[in-house]
C-alpha cells in the first residue's frame, strides 16, 4: 500500500525547496514521499475480507474502495498526470540491474549474516532464469541481470527504515557517478521490524538528478508476521537449526536459514512491483507511480501478499526453484490468469490471479 514515510532528511530539503522543485536540486538526495510497503501477513484467514486483494489493510483505503461488486479486480496502466511530459505510454522497467546492499554492523557477525548474504546473491543471480520471472511478463520482457552485492557495516538505527536515509544509503555506497540508470539497489538492514506494520517497502528518489529505484527491507530473523513459513527453513523461532550453509535439493532438510526464507519472499514482491510500477521523476519535477496498480492501487505484489500457490516445479506447494535451491515464494498478480483458466486464488478466494510463473 501506499504509505507517507517522510523522512527528517527530506523534510530538511523540503523547508528550502518547495517539493515540485526537487528535481533541480542536483546536489540533494530527493526522495519519493511516499513508499509502497508489504504488510505483515495476516494472523488469520479471519481478517480476510471478499473485497481485499491484498492484506495491506489501510484505512483511508479501504474507506474509498466501494464495495467489490462495482471494482474490478484488474490492474490498469498509469500514465501519470496528462500534463507530465513521458517518454512512453506506460512506465515498466524492461532492464533491470539489481545491487543488493547489506547495511548494518551486524553483517560482520557470522550468526547473523548466516547464510543471508550468499543465498540472496544465489537468488538475483539466477532469477532471471527461474520460472518466476515470468510472472510479469504481460506487462514487460523483462531482462534481470545482478550486477554485484555491496556491504556497507556502518552502523543503522532506528531511523534506518525512513526513505531518504535508505535513498542516501545507496547513493553513498554506490556512489552518485556510478548509478545505474536501470538499477534497482534493495537495501538488507539489520533492523528488527518491532512495532512498525510492514516488513519491507520500495520506493524511489535521486541522487544528483540520478533516478534510484531502491527497496529497504527490515531484519525478519524470528519475525512471524513477515515470515513465509517455507519447508525448507526452520520455523520462525524454532531451536531447530538449519543444515549448514545453503543445501541445494534436500526435501528432507532445512536448506535455508528462516530469515534468508523470509528475505527472499518479500524480496519477490518488491522487485516485481518495482518492475511493473517504477516511481516516475519528470524533468519538470515531482515524483509519481506511474505504471500497473488496480483501482485501489494494489500493485501485482499486493494482490497477492501472502499466498503461495500450486508448485510449477516440484516438492511442497507455493515453492519455486531458483538456483539449484526451493524458494517459497508469494505469487504475482496476472489479468490474463484472472481473465483465463490460470492462476490461484489471492487471499479470500474469490479471485484466481495470482501466478508464480510456468
Ligand atoms: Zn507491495
Amino acid at each position: 500500500m501506499r504509505k507517507f514515510l517522510l523522512p527528517l532528511l527530506i523534510a530538511q530539503a523540503l523547508a528550502v525547496n518547495a517539493f515540485a522543485e526537487g528535481r533541480e536540486q542536483n546536489n540533494e538526495v530527493y526522495s519519493i514521499s511516499e513508499v509502497e510497503d508489504l504488510a505483515p501477513a495476516p494472523t488469520s484467514n479471519a481478517t480476510i475480507t471478499s473485497y481485499q486483494w491484498t492484506k495491506d489493510v489501510h484505512s483511508s483505503r479501504k474507506a474509498s474502495k466501494g464495495t467489490a461488486s462495482i471494482i474490478s479486480p484488474l490492474m490498469v496502466p498509469h500514465t501519470g498526470p496528462t500534463t507530465i511530459p513521458r517518454t512512453s505510454a506506460i512506465n515498466v522497467m524492461s532492464t533491470v540491474n539489481t545491487t543488493p546492499i547489506f547495511w548494518g554492523s551486524s553483517w560482520t557477525n557470522s550468526t547473523f549474516a548466516s547464510d543471508k548474504i550468499v543465498g540472496l546473491t544465489v537468488w538475483y543471480n539466477n532469477l532471471h532464469s527461474s520460472p518466476y520471472i515470468s510472472a510479469v511478463s504481460e506487462y514487460t520482457t523483462l531482462n534481470h541481470l545482478f550486477i554485484m552485492s555491496k556491504i556497507d557495516t556502518s552502523a543503522t538505527n532506528v531511523n534506518s527504515s525512513n526513505s531518504g536515509n535508505v535513498l542516501a544509503e545507496v547513493c553513498k555506497v554506490v556512489g552518485t557517478a556510478n548509478l545505474n540508470a536501470n538499477g534497482y539497489y534493495p537495501v538488507y538492514t539489520d533492523v528488527a521490524r518491532g512495532t512498525a506494520n510492514y516488513c519491507a517497502y520500495h520506493s524511489a528518489g535521486t541522487c544528483g538528478g540520478k533516478l534510484v529505484q531502491f527497496a529497504f527491507f527490515f531484519s525478519l530473523d524470528n519475525d512471524p508476521g513477515c515470515d513465509p513459513v517455507s519447508p525448507y527453513a526452520p520455523p520462525a523461532g524454532s531451536a531447530v537449526a538449519q543444515k549448514p550453509g545453503l543445501v541445494a535439493g534436500v526435501s528432507s532438510a532445512y536448506q535455508q536459514s528462516q530469515g534468508l526464507a523470509a528475505l527472499a519472499n518479500v524480496s519477490a514482491h518488491e522487485l516485481m512491483e518495482t518492475v511493473t510500477d517504477p516511481a516516475y521523476f519528470p524533468p519538470t519535477g515531482g515524483g509519481y507511480w506511474g505504471g500497473w496498480y488496480d483501482l485501489t492501487g494494489a500493485e501485482n505484489g499486493d494482490k497477492c501478499a501472502w499466498t503461495f500457490g500450486p508448485s510449477n516445479t516440484r516438492l511442497s506447494a507455493g515453492t519455486v526453484l531458483i538456483g539449484g535451491f526451493d524458494w517459497k515464494l508469494q505469487g504475482e498478480w496476472s489479468n490474463k490468469a484472472q481473465n483465463g483458466t490460470g492462476g490461484y486464488p489471492t487471499q479470500g478466494g474469490l479471485l484466481k490471479g495470482c501466478v508464480t510463473g510456468s
